[in-house]
């Protein structure tokens, strides 16, 4: 079995590195904030002192950071991954970040023969902690077949869409479509409560039909309860679809709804609603409509 690092214990590291603890792999785990270090090394991890120090340890790397200038200051940055990692390790990238970026660190690590996938996930909190995340990955086919076994232990699903970056390409269309369900959701909801009906009828009138989704399932429950606690939080969102915006840009693609979509998310952030769940986002429309979803 492989000797794997952990880098990066949020919301979404901590439960993923869990389950590489359950599935028997030697563990060494990282992050600026001690305490999911901590936590992990409870349950039975050892605790690196650095990113360089874990890359040391370890033949496969694995980081799961905010954006692209966390991952760039953990790998190539001062006591970095690349400071650590032995020739002939993996970098497994498994942040939402944007694919040029995604391709830059990984040109980077090639010169000193460390290989690396970008493999961002989907599913959230309650997926991470079940190990059933849908894993996008993009990188040599070979270095794919070698970590595979890894991400399985985290991922109902590991799917190599091709070459480094395109895992994160797939990510920023999984984010587009979640996005504008999001918004979707929350603007016919609050119409609906506007309009005098029952928000919590109209879910179970249309869930069956054309405009049921995951994003109807999993949001509608929390907006009708009122329950705003992240799961994946606006100023995540707001990264993602900005890197959406600007890769969309830079190939010519246009992406008005996106935008828009964006702008919203912006407002909400400004407004003290940054580290609140995207589904948060319905409050948006709440405030210009003067109305709560809620159920009668
Ligand atoms: P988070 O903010 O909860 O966790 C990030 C962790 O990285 C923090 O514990 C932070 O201390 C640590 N960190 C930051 N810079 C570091 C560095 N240089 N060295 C060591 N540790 C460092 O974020 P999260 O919700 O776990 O998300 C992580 C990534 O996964 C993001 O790219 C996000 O977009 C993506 N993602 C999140 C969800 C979700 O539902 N939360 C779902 C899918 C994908």
């Amino acid at each position: 079995m492989e000797n794997v690092g952990f880098i990066g214990l949020g919301i979404m590291g901590r439960p993923m590195a869990r389950n590489l603890l359950k599935a028997g792999y030697p563990l060494v785990v990282y992050d600026l904030n001690p305490a999911p270090v901590a936590e992990l090394v409870a349950a039975g991890a050892a605790a690196g002192t650095s990113c360089a120090d874990v890359a040391a340890r370890a033949d496969v790397i694995i980081t799961m950071l905010p954006n692209s200038p966390d991952v760039r200051q953990a790998v190539l940055g001062p006591g970095g991954v690349l400071e650590g990692a032995a020739p002939g390790a993996v970098v497994v990238d498994m942040s939402s970040i944007a694919p040029l970026a995604s391709r830059e660190i990984a040109t980077v690590l090639a010169e000193r023969d460390v290989a690396m996938l970008d493999a961002p996930v989907s599913g959230g909190e309650p997926k991470a902690i079940e190990g059933t995340l849908a894993i996008m990955v993009g990188g040599p086919e070979p270095v794919f077949e070698r970590v595979k076994g890894i991400l399985s232990h985290m991922g109902a699903s590991v799917t190599r869409v091709g070459e480094i970056g395109s895992g994160n390409v797939a990510k920023l269309a999984n984010q587009i479509i979640v996005g504008l369900n999001i918004a979707a959701v929350g603007e016919a909801m609050v119409l609906a409560t506007k309009a005098g009906v029952d928000p919590a009828k109209v879910f179970q009138a249309i869930r069956g039909g054309l405009a049921g989704s995951t994003v109807l399932e999993a949001k509608m429950p929390l907006v009708l309860a009122r329950n705003f606690k992240p799961g994946f939080r606006i100023e995540l969102h707001v990264k993602d679809l900005a890197n959406a915006v600007e890769t969309a840009a830079s190939l010519g693609v246009p992406s008005p709804l996106s935008a828009e979509v964006l702008r919203i998310m912006r407002v909400l952030q400004q407004s003290g609603h940054a580290r609140e769940d995207h589904g948060g986002l319905v409050q948006y429309y709440e405030q210009l409509a003067d109305v709560q979803v809620k159920a009668h």
